[in-house]
């Protein structure tokens, strides 16, 4: 998406692939910053689709040496235990992006940018009039006014992904990453990503399938966690379709 709306607004935009660990190449984010001099630079934390978080040293290290905004998207905030928001002003350069679609709201289209007043202030030029409908700021005050219910939602996905990722580090043939997500990725076996996936899909249950690029998300599928019952369906599925491929 990032791509595709820098193409949208007339930018160009690079991507700078991430290492076999999925950690940031900072060496080669350097030598871009400094090459292109990027206006913009978006950093997702946790970062999707692979559910880690940056190192906080590699993401200072970025706001030091751009001279453009850098922001740090926290779509799924809910569900890490680390965030930007309070290093706010500790750098002129630093926004933190939130939305509340991973919560469960995805259909208010409703999300925000926090940052330095000068910086908020440009932005706030270029915000259309009322663009944010009234039925979604009625509908996000009613849900803030119940952020309990998500807040004991999250917790359980949270306590969820503990659960599920235990599952998957005993399972053979499966590997697993760290995730500070609502989703974790694993890899397969060389080549089986497809396979498998389409084996889980024939029990009745859809995950993701990242795993037909080369590069870093080869052989890589990615599970949303769900409810007790729906990841124990899961977990059936991917067993019977490991022993099938
Ligand atoms: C979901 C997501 C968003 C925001 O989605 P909206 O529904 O447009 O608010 C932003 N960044 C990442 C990395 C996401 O996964």
């Amino acid at each position: 998406m990032y791509q595709m709306i820098a193409s949208f607004a007339g930018m160009s935009f690079i991507g700078v692939p991430l290492r076999g660990d999925f950690s940031l190449d900072l060496g080669a984010m350097i030598d871009v910053i400094e090459r292109e001099q990027p206006a913009l630079i978006f950093l997702a934390y946790p970062n999707n689709p692979t559910g880690n978080l940056f190192s906080d040293r590699d993401i200072e290290a970025i706001l030091r040496v751009a001279q453009g905004v850098v922001v740090v998207d926290e779509a799924y905030h809910a569900f890490a235990n680390q965030s930007w928001m309070g290093r706010l002003g500790d750098y002129s350069n630093l926004l933190v992006m939130r939305t509340v679609s991973k919560l469960g709201l995805a259909g208010l289209r409703l999300g925000f940018l926090a940052g330095p007043a000068a910086w908020i202030a440009q932005f706030d030029k270029v915000r259309l009039p009322y663009n944010i409908n009234t039925l979604t700021q009625v509908t996000a005050e009613f849900a803030l006014g119940h952020i309990e219910i998500f807040n004991q939602q999250t917790q359980q996905i949270r306590q969820q992904r503990v659960h599920l990722m235990q599952q998957l580090v005993d399972m053979e043939g499966v590997t697993p990453y760290p995730s500070a997500a609502n989703f974790i990725l694993f890899r397969v076996a060389t080549g089986m990503s497809t396979a498998i996936f389409n084996g889980i899909k024939a029990h009745g249950v859809l995950i993701k399938n990242m795993g037909q690029s080369a590069g870093p998300l080869a052989d890589c599928l990615r599970v949303t966690v769900g409810s007790p019952e729906e990841n124990s369906r899961f977990v059936e599925a991917l067993r019977a379709a490991l022993q099938q491929s």
